[in-house]
């Protein structure tokens, strides 16, 4: 669970890594991350991105409150508070990150429908779990087990460990946001440890990274996607659906920590 955090001012510190979606900077605190949600939006490993003004505000509210979820719910994660400057910034414990993506998939649909001769949203119980090497570079590789044992980024005992976490956090989701009639199809985690060697379930929870269909419309109707699938598939319409999303996940009551405000060094 989140210890109590200091709310007073925090500095900001250095820039530390600029990725495709976030900016993760150093703070005045050697504990503490500042993370900034741009409103950049890519697909295909960067190949194609634009824009969406708004976009980044609403994926750290909707983290925000689904970290608090999993928080609450026991699971160990990275996140500390949202921070005061706009709506896009959020406080995350800094992490050494595992060079995985870790796909858990309730139902079938993107890349598995390319690589599986199975019907576009047939169930998977129990949920389908799979392992990709994030490297951008190489494409994010599917991984095998026997292919995780070679490049030894993790554990045998580590890999259990992950896949326990991983399928918590999933059917925690999963059951929650069924509640505000969403239904969660697939999404992709990322975990790293702390200084201590703990894991932590870490980056962030959005409709960017996972797939959510809206149950109150027809399975045909492109208008029950509420996530990146509308950008991929060019049905517009993103930033409307990811509002939709905060807007029901706020339903669920759970409130995220806040920081006060942030001083730049
Ligand atoms: P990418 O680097 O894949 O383009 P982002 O734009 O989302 O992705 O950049 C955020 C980066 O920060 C990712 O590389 C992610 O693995 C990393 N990250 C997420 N949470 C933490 C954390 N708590 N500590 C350190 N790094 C983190
Ligand atoms: N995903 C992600 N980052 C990636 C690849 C996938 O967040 O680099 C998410 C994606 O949004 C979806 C889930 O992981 O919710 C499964 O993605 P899939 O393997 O189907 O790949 P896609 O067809 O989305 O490229």
């Amino acid at each position: 669970m989140c210890s109590p955090i200091d709310v007073s001012a925090l500095s900001l510190g250095p820039l530390l890594h600029e990725g495709k979606a976030k900016k993760v900077y150093a703070t005045g605190d050697p504990q503490l991350y500042a993370v900034e949600f741009k409103d950049t939006i890519t697909a295909s490993n960067g190949q194609f991105q634009t824009q969406l003004p708004g976009k980044g505000a609403l994926n750290c509210q909707i983290s925000a409150q689904l970290f608090t979820l999993l928080e609450q719910s026991g699971l160990s994660t990275h996140f500390r508070g949202l921070l005061g400057k706009g709506n896009r910034w959020m406080v995350v414990k800094p992490l050494r990150m595992i060079p995985l993506e870790v796909v858990l998939r309730n139902r079938a649909a993107g890349s598995l429908l390319r690589q599986l001769p199975m019907a576009a949203g047939q169930q998977l119980k129990p949920p389908l779990l799979d392992l990709y090497l994030k490297d951008d570079t190489m494409g994010d590789p599917f991984l095998s087990q026997a292919r995780l044992a070679i490049l030894n980024i993790i554990t045998a005992d580590e890999h259990i460990q992950l896949a326990a976490m991983a399928r918590e956090a999933n059917s925690t989701l999963h059951q929650a946001l069924n509640r505000v009639d969403m239904d969660l199809v697939d999404l992709k985690l990322e975990f790293g440890w702390d200084s201590s060697g703990k894991l932590h379930l870490a980056d962030e929870l959005s409709p960017d990274n996972c797939r959510l269909w809206d149950q109150g419309q027809n399975s045909d109707s492109p208008e029950r996607i509420l996530d990146k699938d509308r950008f991929r598939q060019g049905l517009g319409g993103l930033v409307h659906a990811y509002k939709e999303v905060n807007q029901r996940i706020q339903g669920l009551g759970f409130q995220p920590q806040h920081y006060g405000s942030m001083v730049t060094l």
